[in-house]
């Protein structure tokens, strides 16, 4: 979730004039979009921006800021921690961070009030401006209608990001979210369907739909049609945009996920096959404590439902070890719990203090060492279970949205399954980037599939031709092979033929490529520039 707000914010600035840098030392600019789910996130965000402020010393101008949920909760007192800073912006208030900084570097370069935005004057912030550290924490109406549209205008990403909801109502113990986020606040599905075209229109072929507790989407809002709750009918509306291929959503709670969300796996094809579903704790006692207001037989429940829906689901959780009062008793039940549900993987915290939540004031805290053996004894666990079922992929054929160049490697391409794994590969970027093909699976880890692409296979089986990417009559002839020759390829070169990652592109005009030297080509033969 910062993630695609600290995407938005980029594109505000990009939108506005100002070009993103991979360099501090560069920067006129210095956001800090921060969390405060763990203690260690806050910890970092400060250690960064304190560390940063050298930049000031050779230029004057530069503005420091803090975003997000750190920002929300602490205000004020991070100018105690951090006397550099400028500007203190809250969950609700992303959309307004350009104005904020722009109007502090324009009062820094030109050092006249008159220049100042006419959006800065409305908003009446000059007077804090002028004085260089501004803080804008408060609730705005409609702001959850304001996380939108990130993903600049021309840019094309295979996979993206669409916040639908703001806030939480839920109360976990743990948890600061409600503080920093608000109750919730659904957008309408309409303005969610209009972003989700947008993205497609641009190339994008996956969605995440994102919500602190996202199947409970709009349940104040907006009314069940039919049985169905508005998450599913923001489902069913998705479902229907031209271009995207795959939905996937985060995270949802046991509360809320209910029979009508369970069937859309069944006949809604292009939701992923995977689930982000927090269980916490195996233990009722633990769970009540935390005030997760279900059972542990309810979420297995839950999974068996989901794997009855969809036989190849894997299912991701988050893991809560050491959490108050958690004896070896509770720690075993959430053991059983992983054992018995062979989680795909597990995001594992081990329990830490935040400020302001119940948990923090409860007795029971237990020692560090605990918390680390529980953690690790886990870990393990998780670890045994992604390798096996990592393994077990090995010799099979995944299908695999091609993000890139991989992170870690970037001579090497990345995707991922409808499973959510992630597979390296070979192959040339600039054609497969946003594509949907097969790839041999080869090897793995608990976290990662390698393989090959299956369009390599065709070349490899040196098929003498240039294959079709379109189905034309005109085009069979001028290829020379008549649509029965090529269906006569095996049946597995053919199949790759018309899942060439070139074939999404390619609109009216017959381009082809020529597998054995991999050039694209024109309906005349001559090769694209
Ligand atoms: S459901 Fe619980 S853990 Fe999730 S955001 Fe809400 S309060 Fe936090």
């Amino acid at each position: 979730m910062n993630e695609r707000d600290s995407e938005q914010v980029a594109r505000m600035f990009v939108e506005g004039g100002y070009t993103l840098t991979g360099e501090e030392q560069e920067a006129d600019a210095i956001l800090v979009n921060t969390c405060s789910v763990r203690d260690q996130a806050e910890q970092k965000a400060l250690g960064k921006m304190g560390m940063m402020g050298k930049y000031r010393e050779k230029r004057s101008h530069v503005v420091y800021g803090f975003m997000g949920c750190m920002a929300q909760s602490r205000g004020e007192e991070l100018f105690d921690r951090i006397p550099h800073l400028d500007l203190v912006v809250g969950t609700q208030k992303y959309h307004r961070v350009f104005d904020y900084v722009d109007g502090i570097l324009r009062q820094r370069m030109e050092g006249r009030m008159d220049e100042v935005g006419a959006e800065m004057t409305s908003l009446r912030v000059e007077e804090e401006l002028t004085k260089g550290r501004f803080v804008d924490r408060g609730e705005e109406e409609g702001s959850q209608n304001t996380i939108r549209d990130h993903v600049a205008s021309g840019t094309r990403q295979a996979s993206a990001f669409v916040s639908i909801m703001q806030g939480c109502n839920m109360r976990c113990s743990f948890c600061i979210v409600p503080d920093t986020r608000g109750k919730e606040r659904g957008r309408p599905i309409t303005e969610v369907v209009e972003e989700v075209k947008r993205l497609a229109g641009q190339g994008t072929r996956e969605v995440t739909l994102l919500g602190q507790i996202v199947n409970l989407y709009g349940r104040t809002e907006f009314a069940r049609v039919d049985g169905k709750s508005p998450f599913v009918q923001l489902l069913e509306a998705v479902h229907e945009v031209d271009g995207i291929e795959r939905i996937r959503f985060t995270s949802p709670h046991p509360i809320g996920y209910r029979a009508d969300l369970v069937k859309a796996f069944t006949y809604l094809p292009k939701l992923c096959s995977h689930i982000h579903f927090p269980m916490q704790s195996g233990s009722d006692r633990i769970l009540k404590a935390m005030r997760r207001p279900y059972r542990n037989e309810k979420f297995v429940a839950i999974c068996e439902s989901m794997k009855a829906a969809r036989p190849d689901l894997a299912i991701t959780t988050d893991l809560n070890v050491g959490f108050p009062t958690e004896t070896e008793e509770d720690f075993q039940a959430t053991v059983d719990c992983v054992k018995l549900l062979q989680f795909d993987n597990s995001f594992i915290f081990r329990y830490s203090k935040r400020k302001d939540t119940p948990a923090a004031e409860m007795e029971g805290q237990l020692p560090e060492r605990v918390k680390e053996e529980r953690n690790q004894e886990l870990l393990r666990l998780q670890s045994e279970i992604a390798m096996r079922k990592n393994g077990a992929l090995i010799g099979t054929r995944q299908e695999v949205l091609c993000a890139g160049p991989s992170k870690t490697n970037k001579a090497r391409l990345s995707g991922r399954t409808p499973q959510h794994k992630i597979v390296i590969f070979d192959g040339d970027a600039e054609r497969m980037t946003g594509e949907i093909f097969e790839v041999d699976i080869e090897d793995s880890t608990g976290f990662t599939l390698y393989g090959t692409a299956c369009l390599e296979e065709a070349v490899a089986l040196g098929i003498p031709t240039v294959f079709a990417l379109t189905t034309t009559p005109a085009f069979f002839e001028r290829i020379g092979f008549s649509q029965a020759a090529v269906s006569s390829f095996p049946r597995k070169v053919w199949h790759e033929c018309f899942r060439c990652p070139k074939y999404a592109r390619c609109d009216e005009i017959a381009v082809s490529i020529d597998l054995r030297d991999r050039q694209s080509l024109d309906p005349h033969g001559q090769p694209l520039p």
